[in-house]
Parts: C-alpha cells; sequence; structure tokens
C-alpha cells in the first residue's frame, strides 16, 4: 500500500499530464504526443487506485479490466473511420454509465452522508445516466440500427414533464433516499435521456455527442467527489470543460444554437431542390486534369466521400503532382466536414498532407475567388451555397466554404447523392461547376493519370 501523501502526488502528476496532454492535441502536430501523456495519466491513475488502502475486490476488477482493455483495443483497432462517431458516442456513454453506476452502488450501500455529497451524487447520477442512455441512441442512429428520427407528439412537453420529474425524484433521494425513489429516479433518467435524442438527426448528432461527452466529463468529476479521488476529479473537469467548448464550437460551426438542437431538431429527411435552378453539367477526368494543370492556384475541399472511399493518399498524390508542374494547391477544411470534429484533418495527415498547406474556413474563405479551381471531393453540405440564401432551408446561416466563389469548381461524387442534412446542392447547379462522377478513389487515380501524360 502506498503511503498518503505519495498517493496525492502521484494524482497530482495524473492532473498534470491530463491538462498537458489536452494541450498538445489542440494541435494537429502535437495531438499524437497529448494522447500519449494523457493515456500515461490514465495508466498511473489505475495503478495508484490499486495501491490505495481501502481498496477491496482486486480480483473483479482484473476482470473488469482486462475486458474493457481487450474490447477497446480491439474496437480501436478495427474500427474503419468513417464508424469513428459511433465509437466515440457510445465510449462516452460508458463513461456516464460508470459515474450513474458509482451513484447507484453509493447509494445503495448508503454510504453517502450529508446533504452537499448526496445532492452532487445525485446530480452526477442524473447527468451520466441522460449521457449513458442518450449516447446509446445516438450510437444506434449513427450505426443505422435506428433508421429514423422519431419525434413524439409534444416532444418538447414530454422532455419536461421527464425532465422535472427526475429532478423531483432527485431532491427526495437527498431528503430521505428511499430505495423506491432511487430506482424511479433513475429509470425517469434514463428514459428522459433516450427521449431527448429519439428526434435529433441528420447535421445536429455530431453535436449532441459532443454536448453528452461534457455532461459525462461533468459526471465524472461529481461522483470523483463523492469518492474523494483527486483524478476523477480532474479527468471530469478536463473532459466536462473541452466537451462545453466543442460543442459550442460545433453548433456555432453549424450556426444551430444549442436550445434548437435539442428542442427543434432537424430530422435528416431528404427536402426537395427548392427554388435550385440550372442543371448538372458533367466534365471527364481528362478536361478536370487539364484545367488544373494549367490552373495557378487549385483548393481542395475535401468530405466525406473523400473518408469512403480513402482517397487522401491519391488526392495528395495528385497535389504533389500539380505543385511539380507549378500549381499552388491548398487544402480548405470545414469545422464540420466529414463524420467527426477534424475527420479531415487526421486523414489528410495520415496521407502525410504538411499541415502549412491545410487551412480553416475562416483562413481560406477570401482565397476562393482567387483560385482557377476548387476541387470538391466528396463533400457536400459544407459547400452548399443555399446556407447562405435560402433562409427556409435547414442549414440557413451555416457558414460553408466558399468553393463557389472560384473561377471554376470541379465536383467529384458518385451520382446526385444528396450530402448528410439530406438537401440539394445549389453549387452542383451553377455556371462555374461541373461534375466529375466516380468514387472518390478512382476520379483521383483517372486525374493523375492524365495529369502525368501532360507532363511527359
Ligand atoms: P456530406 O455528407 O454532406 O456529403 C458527402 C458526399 O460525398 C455525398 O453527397 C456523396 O454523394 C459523396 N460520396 C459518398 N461516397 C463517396 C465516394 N466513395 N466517392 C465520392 N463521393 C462520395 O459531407 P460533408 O463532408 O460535406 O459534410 C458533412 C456533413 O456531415 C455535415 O452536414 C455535418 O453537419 C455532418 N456531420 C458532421 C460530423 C462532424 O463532426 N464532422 C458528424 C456527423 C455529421 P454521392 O452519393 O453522390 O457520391
Amino acid at each position: 500500500m502506498m503511503a498518503k501523501w505519495l498517493i496525492d502526488v502521484a494524482y497530482f502528476i495524473v492532473a498534470v499530464l491530463f491538462i498537458l496532454g489536452l494541450k498538445a492535441m489542440s494541435s494537429p502536430v502535437s495531438a499524437r504526443r497529448g494522447i500519449v501523456w494523457a493515456g500515461a495519466g490514465m495508466v498511473l491513475a489505475t495503478v495508484v487506485t490499486f495501491l490505495t488502502p481501502e481498496m477491496r475486490n482486486f480480483g473483479l476488477i482484473v476482470i473488469a479490466l482486462v475486458l474493457g482493455g481487450v474490447g477497446a483495443w480491439w474496437s480501436g483497432k478495427v474500427v474503419k473511420m468513417t464508424d469513428m462517431p459511433q465509437m466515440v458516442a457510445i465510449y462516452n456513454g460508458m463513461g456516464g454509465g460508470a459515474a450513474a453506476a458509482i451513484a447507484a452502488l453509493e447509494f445503495a450501500r448508503g454510504e453517502i452522508h450529508g446533504p452537499v455529497v448526496t445532492t452532487l451524487a445525485t446530480l452526477g447520477a442524473l447527468i451520466g445516466a441522460v449521457s449513458f442512455s442518450g449516447s446509446c441512441v445516438a450510437w444506434a442512429k449513427l450505426q443505422g440500427v435506428m433508421k429514423k428520427a422519431r419525434r413524439l407528439p409534444a416532444q418538447n412537453f414530454v422532455n419536461i414533464v421527464l425532465g422535472l420529474a427526475a429532478i423531483g425524484f432527485g431532491v427526495a433521494i437527498v431528503l430521505t433516499g428511499e430505495p423506491a425513489q432511487i430506482i424511479t429516479f433513475f429509470i425517469l433518467s434514463l428514459v428522459l435521456g433516450a427521449v431527448l435524442t429519439l428526434p435529433i438527426g441528420g447535421a445536429d448528432m455530431p453535436v449532441v455527442i459532443s454536448l453528452f461527452n461534457a455532461f459525462t466529463g461533468l459526471a465524472v468529476g461529481f461522483e470523483g467527489y463523492v469518492l474523494g479521488n483527486p483524478a476523477l476529479i480532474i479527468a471530469g473537469i478536463v473532459v466536462g470543460a473541452a466537451g462545453t467548448l466543442l460543442t459550442q464550437l460545433m453548433a456555432k460551426a453549424m450556426n444551430r444554437p444549442l436550445t434548437n438542437i435539442l428542442f427543434q431538431p432537424i430530422t435528416g429527411e431528404a427536402q426537395g431542390g427548392g427554388n435550385i435552378e440550372g442543371t448538372m453539367k458533367e466534365l471527364s477526368g481528362l478536361d478536370a486534369a487539364a484545367m488544373m494543370r494549367f490552373a495557378q492556384k487549385v483548393i481542395v475541399v475535401p468530405g466525406y466521400g473523400m473518408a469512403v472511399a480513402g482517397a487522401q493518399h491519391k488526392v495528395w498524390e495528385m497535389a504533389q503532382l500539380l505543385e511539380k508542374e507549378g500549381v499552388e494547391v491548398k487544402f480548405a477544411i470545414h469545422p464540420v466536414a466529414g463524420r467527426m470534429p477534424g475527420h479531415m484533418n487526421v486523414l489528410l495527415a495520415e496521407a502525410g498532407v504538411p499541415y502549412d498547406k491545410i487551412f480553416d474556413l475562416e483562413e481560406i474563405n477570401a482565397e476562393f475567388p482567387l483560385a482557377d479551381v476548387a476541387l470538391v471531393i466528396g463533400a457536400n453540405d459544407v459547400v452548399n451555397p443555399v446556407a447562405r440564401t435560402d433562409k427556409s432551408s435547414p442549414i440557413y446561416g451555416m457558414p460553408i466554404l466558399d468553393a463557389d466563389k472560384a473561377q471554376n469548381v470541379i465536383v467529384i461524387k458518385r451520382g446526385k447523392g444528396a450530402g448528410y442534412s439530406g438537401i440539394e446542392n445549389a453549387l452542383f447547379f451553377e455556371d462555374n461547376c461541373r461534375m466529375l462522377y466516380g468514387s472518390a478513389q478512382q476520379a483521383v487515380a483517372d486525374v493523375i493519370s492524365h495529369i502525368k501524360a501532360m507532363a511527359a
């Protein structure tokens, strides 16, 4: 067993590792290092917990660690990049569920004393249970197990009633703490999380997952206080703060206030083309290659389709070829391109694209009018100009990459498929836009072969 002061020192080191790790994760250059530091902090926290004097049930804990560790290792290895959001959703939900389970256990053992600690335990349990069931529904939707957004009649009223009832039973736990109150409280909290998430679909889901992530952090922090475990408190605060900031950032990137996302969700069902005029005009791989080969500046806009096709290596090969021919190539990343925050950054980094060629929306938008070609690869919603013009559109107000302002736009996609929000894209019908149909990997490979032939 470790001396108390040594345990405190170890937890302090854990806290420093978590915070430095999070700081390092803020840039793609240092993100890998950040993950290693945060992971080392987690390992240290786990080891120290084993050495605390009041620890019991070592056998059960080891079994849980082995099962969890093997499961996480395996799923981390096999998960496809495009399935990452559902993995984040379910792992995040597990954290919330674990926090709620800690509270349930402490209530059952009758070991929580005093109104302050009981209130914190109850709050943590409420938030953790909501995050758990909500994340499970989010997982089911992203995985395609649950097909549609389902809105109950008088949905917001049901939410409010469930929320108030759960809070009411929470207060009862603090005042008397009868077993029936505890059970009802947990059932209500779990139902609330599921019912809150059921109507949310389409483009709003990532924001909700991020919100549940913040919830989980908060719940873990509260339960850490209940258990008197500083590592849990610090990890919870760090996750809660990071999740809250990410939620705000994403809500801003989609121009959807959080209240709208939760209470007036977009259902994600396809909608008509509205007032869009014009036709989609096709071009060949040869023409696309010629346009870019003789351009001065090309801006590449990657999106979800590039991830699906795994075309990032080919895209970088093409960019290098163009650069060799004297073309300036830049990459423009929308904050919600793909299916998770940073999705495109991760893929481009994996392909070896240098960070100084990758630009955020605010940095690059002014450059589109100066670009000879904007090459949109498997992106749709993030370049849809109706977000600027059509007040009736569900994505109205979402900041977009101004690809339509380039001299020429080439869009690589397989067919007429809509984007994630299910709406038609006005860009594809513009005069300066041409469609290069095909799966991103093959289409870019075709363009590469033509650029090579021109250079020879
Ligand atoms: P979209 O989902 O809007 O569009 C992707 C396009 O890629 C489709 O129109 C599809 O058209 C095309 N496509 C699919 N497969 C291929 C392929 N193999 N080769 C070429 N093209 C392909 O993507 P965006 O990145 O533009 O936008 C992201 C959307 O996802 C936003 O609405 C965002 O809100 C939402 N979202 C974002 C998350 C995040 O955190 N980043 C998480 C969850 C959702 P076609 O079928 O014709 O090929």
